[in-house]
């Protein structure tokens, strides 16, 4: 690791790998820290490689470095994309399906073609505003290594940085639910009673043996589990994520819910051969928010606000994942042609300098964080952050003063789609 960069990029996930892309091909001298050994966070660790919404109501909203590696993967695995044009109220239809191994080793190349300065296993352990310059220690296999950066990009998702550095974090007591991602091998579902495994489950839940949630709590049974080969259905607590010691817990409660799963279907007549394998990490889908110069509240989001400072356009409806047996999800549509985005100050916590935070930990209430969280618009956060970065260490600004009229030049220049200002 080197003594300074211009640019310290915290979190190698969906906001992190396209805010360093954008550092290093922008010219800054820009270090990227993840704390695993895969660089894609939720999409490539959790497994949840579905990136969307690039477009809305029929036109592009989100492109720039996001979509370069989206497509790029998409394109490299035979993924056909959606018709951008064919636009239902079934927004999920849009998301791109993605091989997240080589969506993971195109970021590794972009991220190191740009000459970023790379770091997997690495995770940080301090954060300080020296005044003039970040001061910062991270915990590596051999030791703790210090270095210094104008500006910091906090994409952790758990706004880990901001709290090492004493900044303005809100944790969600009840956060939504989160899904440790399964598949399912071995299963002819042809040879199988499906009602006969529904009846096999309730006994067993009735029994206390397994809960419902263990299948989702959306009313899919065992056999919907089956059928949809365990993808994306889980629905697990997960309180206090953000720390090591809360998402010790959920990991060790996802698996167990995955080897009980696995012992039940076995049980049944024609799965005796099943087996269950399952992503590295569990899905985590909300932990904290920051208190931000601006907040993205519902009313903001539904409504289609368009921010003076707006840095990118978002897409998705509010969509909380509940823990509750009868209700799965709130799900809450936008109306035709709306068109919400994200403002610069949604990325700057209040009372820090040059220490910007994209991904699902931006400020913003619990329902519009629930609808941002989406991995398109993380990763135009991630861009936008990533060139707010370079402005605000080369000019020596604060990231907020930064002139609007320079962060769009070059945002624009890498691709990004800018809203209009207000
Ligand atoms: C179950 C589930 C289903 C979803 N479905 C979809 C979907 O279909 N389509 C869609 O677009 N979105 C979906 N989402 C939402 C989306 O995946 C996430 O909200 C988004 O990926 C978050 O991006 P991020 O950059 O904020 O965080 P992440 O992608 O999680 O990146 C954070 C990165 O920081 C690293 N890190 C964390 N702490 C530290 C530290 N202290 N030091 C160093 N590194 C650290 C992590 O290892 C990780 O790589 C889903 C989410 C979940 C959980």
């Amino acid at each position: 690791m080197q003594a300074h960069y211009d640019v310290a990029v915290v979190g190698g996930g969906t906001a992190g790998i396209i805010a360093a892309v954008q550092a290093g091909r922008a010219g800054a001298r820009t270090l990227l820290v993840e704390k695993t050994g895969l660089l894609g966070g939720t999409i490539t660790n959790a497994e949840i490689a579905n990136p969307g919404l690039f477009h809305a109501w029929g036109r592009p909203i989100i492109a720039g470095i996001g979509w370069e590696l989206v497509t790029a993967a998409a394109a490299e695995s035979g993924t056909a994309l959606y018709d951008a044009a064919d636009w239902t109220e079934h927004a999920w239809r849009q998301c791109v399906r993605l091989n997240p191994t080589i969506f993971a080793a195109i970021a590794d190349a972009a991220v190191l073609d740009a000459g970023v300065d790379l770091h997997l296993h690495t995770m940080a352990a301090r954060a300080a505003d020296a005044g003039d310059r970040w001061t910062l220690t991270f915990c590596t296999k051999t030791g703790l290594v210090d270095t210094t950066a104008a500006a910091v990009i906090d994409a952790t998702a758990d706004a880990n940085v901001v709290t090492l550095a004493g900044g303005p974090v809100e944790v969600e007591p009840a956060p939504q639910t989160a899904t440790l991602n399964l598949h399912m091998h071995g299963a002819d579902l042809a040879q199988v009673d499906l009602k006969a495994v529904d009846a096999a489950f309730a006994a067993e839940v009735a029994a206390g043996r397994m809960a419902w949630t263990d299948v989702g709590s959306s009313g899919i049974g065992a056999s919907g589990l089956l059928k949809r080969g365990g993808r994306n259905t889980m629905h697990l607590r997960a309180p206090d994520a953000h720390t090591s010691e809360g998402r010790t817990a959920v990991e060790v409660a996802a698996r167990a819910i995955a080897r009980r799963l696995q012992r039940f279907y076995r049980a049944q007549r024609g799965l005796e051969n099943l087996q269950i394998t399952a992503a590295v990490e569990t899905g985590i889908r909300e932990t904290v928010g920051i208190r931000g110069l601006a907040t993205v509240t519902a009313g903001d989001y539904l409504g289609g606000r368009l921010w003076p400072d707006a840095v990118c356009y978002s897409y998705w409806p509010i969509d909380l994942h509940l823990d509750d047996p009868n209700r799965w999800v709130d799900v809450r549509p936008l109306k035709p042609h709306t068109f919400p985005t994200i403002p610069r100050g949604a990325m700057l916590p209040v009372g820090m300098r040059n220490l910007i935070v994209p991904g699902r930990a931006a400020a913003g209430d619990r329902e519009a964080r629930s609808a941002f969280r989406i991995q398109a618009t993380c990763m135009a956060m991630g861009q936008a952050a990533g060139a707010l970065a370079v402005l605000a260490a080369r000019t020596r600004t604060d990231a907020d003063a930064v002139p609007a009229g320079d962060l769009r030049d070059l945002l624009t220049a890498h691709g990004a789609i800018v809203p209009p200002q207000a």
